[in-house]
Order: structure tokens, then C-alpha cells, then sequence
């Protein structure tokens, strides 16, 4: 096996290294040994590298490698990482940050940059702790290894406890179209579906073209995401009734309720330990390819 088969950059806020129990910790307790055998090489920015060592969780690993301090400028360097990168130096296949909303640092210019990177070049953007667990997941199936061991994982793959969140911006809603429609079974194994009002529109129109009992939509309709769609479907998740978000977002256009769709993120992130949220197409397709594996 060639090494490293991945490389994440990777950033805790404070709450998410400061204390034993935390996020970032509970993430390597449940995802360390599966890191090692797949492979992923660590980039992390100084605290959470330091914190890291400090707990002894990935002792002897060769993968763990230090970016800079926070204030020197390492989530910068992971943000200038994620494209592709000048002299044939590998680019970064994706980011892991454990966003504590309420740590201002999490809205800092590189944070939010960090992010759209990501969504620019359909590569996943980790915020939250089942998101992590589950995206190693993800990358183990695709590499042909399986779940790895333990339930933790498992009980996150329970979709029909499930409800999931369909959201696309207005030039991706072709594309959230395909997506559920190559995807229909997997996405109707979930207890529910909801969506923000014209995304939903048009799954539903998709849905009943497939067969779907008419009398009953496919995804429950909320507001549209300007009217007040997105906050509704915030409630949701911070009430532990939707635990996924697939939310095709438009890096290229100013959205006039961004407001609103930092809000759903953040909601997500206030429930880490059991919300995730995808917010491309291609995070989308690559999570659902995996499913289907596990089917
Ligand atoms: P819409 O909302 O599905 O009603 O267009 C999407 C969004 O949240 O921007």
C-alpha cells in the first residue's frame, strides 16, 4: 500500500481538545485504529497537533504531521491546500474541523474560506464529530476495507432512524435532482426526508414521476431557504430530529439569506456528536457510493 493513501487537513476549535472527553478525542478513540490501517495522513494546525500528541492516541504514528499555529497562520496554509497546488506538491483531499459555533476563531476569514474551498473543489468539509467517525467510514469502503469494528459506526448507518435534510441552491437543484434520483432507494430507506420549499418541489415532482404515492410527498416541505426554510430545518437538527444535511451550496454566487445558511451549519454543529452535513455534490455522490457498499 502506497502512504499516505489520503491526507485531511485537520482543526479543533478549543472546546473540541481542551478537556479528556472531548470531540476530537472521542474521534481518534473511535476512528485511530482505522486512520492507521487506511493510511490518512494528519496535517493539523499547532494546538490540535499538540494536543494530539499530548493524549497519546496516535503514539508512533508516522501520519501525524504539524501545520503552524492558528495565529501563525496554519489554517491559512491548510485553506491554500486544499486546491490543486503549484510544483506537483500533493493538494489536501479534504478538511476535518470540529467547529464549536460559539468560538469566534470559527468565523474567522480562513474558516470560512476553508470551507468554501472545499465546497469549490467537491472536497469534504468535516465539521462535526459523527461527521468525522463517519467519513473515515466512508473512505474505508471505497478502499475496499469495510466498516471497521464497533458499533459507534454502525448505529450511524441506522437510516431508518434517520431523517435527512435536502437542500440545493438554486443552480445545483438540477444537480440535487440527479442526485436523489440516482440515489432514490438509499434516500427512502430514511424514516423522512425534509427539504427548504422549491428544492422540495422538485424532489417531490421527481419522486411521484418514479411512482411514489402521490398522496403523500416524498420530502416533507418546509419555508423556502429565504423565507425562513433553512432556520425551520435548523430547529430540526438541534432538536435531534433531522441528524443529516445534504445541502448542495453555490460558492459562486452572494446569496442574500447567507445568514440563514450559516445558521442551518451551525445548528449542525451545536449537536456534533450526532448531525453531519454534506454540502456538495460530489461529497454526496462519494457518501452515498459507500452505502449502497454497506447494502
Ligand atoms: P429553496 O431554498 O429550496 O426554497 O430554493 C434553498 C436555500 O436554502 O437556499
Amino acid at each position: 500500500m502506497t502512504f499516505p493513501r489520503l491526507r485531511f487537513g485537520l482543526a479543533a476549535n478549543r472546546l473540541h481538545h481542551e478537556s479528556p472527553g472531548a470531540a476530537l478525542f472521542k474521534w481518534l478513540e473511535r476512528s485511530g485504529p482505522a486512520i492507521r490501517e487506511l493510511g490518512v495522513e494528519l496535517r493539523a494546525v499547532g494546538r490540535t497537533y499538540h494536543a494530539i500528541e499530548h493524549s497519546g492516541l496516535l503514539a508512533g504514528y508516522r501520519g501525524l504531521l504539524r501545520y503552524p499555529y492558528g495565529r501563525d497562520g496554519g489554517l491559512m496554509k491548510l485553506v491554500a491546500h486544499i486546491p490543486q497546488r503549484p510544483g506537483g506538491e500533493p493538494a489536501l483531499d479534504g478538511a476535518i474541523y470540529l467547529i464549536d459555533p460559539v468560538d469566534p476563531s470559527s468565523i474567522f476569514p480562513e474558516a470560512l474560506a476553508l470551507k468554501r474551498q472545499c465546497v469549490t473543489h467537491g472536497k469534504p468539509f468535516i465539521s462535526t464529530l459523527a461527521g468525522a467517525v463517519e467519513w473515515i467510514e466512508v473512505e474505508r469502503l471505497h478502499a475496499g476495507l469495510g466498516l471497521s469494528a464497533g458499533q459507534a459506526a454502525r448505529q450511524a448507518f441506522d437510516f431508518a432512524a434517520q431523517t435527512v435534510a435536502l437542500i440545493a441552491h438554486d443552480a445545483l437543484k438540477d444537480q440535487m435532482v440527479d442526485f436523489a434520483d440516482s440515489h432514490f432507494e438509499l434516500l427512502s430507506r430514511f424514516a423522512a426526508r425534509v427539504g427548504t420549499g422549491t428544492t422540495s418541489g422538485r424532489l417531490n415532482a421527481m419522486a411521484w414521476s418514479r411512482g411514489w404515492p402521490r398522496e403523500r410527498p416524498w420530502v416533507q416541505p418546509y419555508l423556502s431557504g429565504p423565507l425562513g426554510g433553512d432556520a425551520q430545518i435548523a430547529e430540526l437538527v438541534l432538536e435531534g430530529r433531522c441528524q443529516r444535511v445534504i445541502f448542495f451550496e453555490d460558492p459562486h454566487v452572494a446569496r442574500q439569506h447567507e445568514a440563514d445558511i450559516q445558521l442551518l451549519e451551525r445548528a449542525v454543529r451545536v449537536v456534533t456528536a450526532t448531525a453531519t452535513c454534506a454540502t456538495s455534490p460530489a461529497v454526496a455522490y462519494k457518501w452515498a457510493q459507500a452505502m449502497e457498499l454497506l447494502a
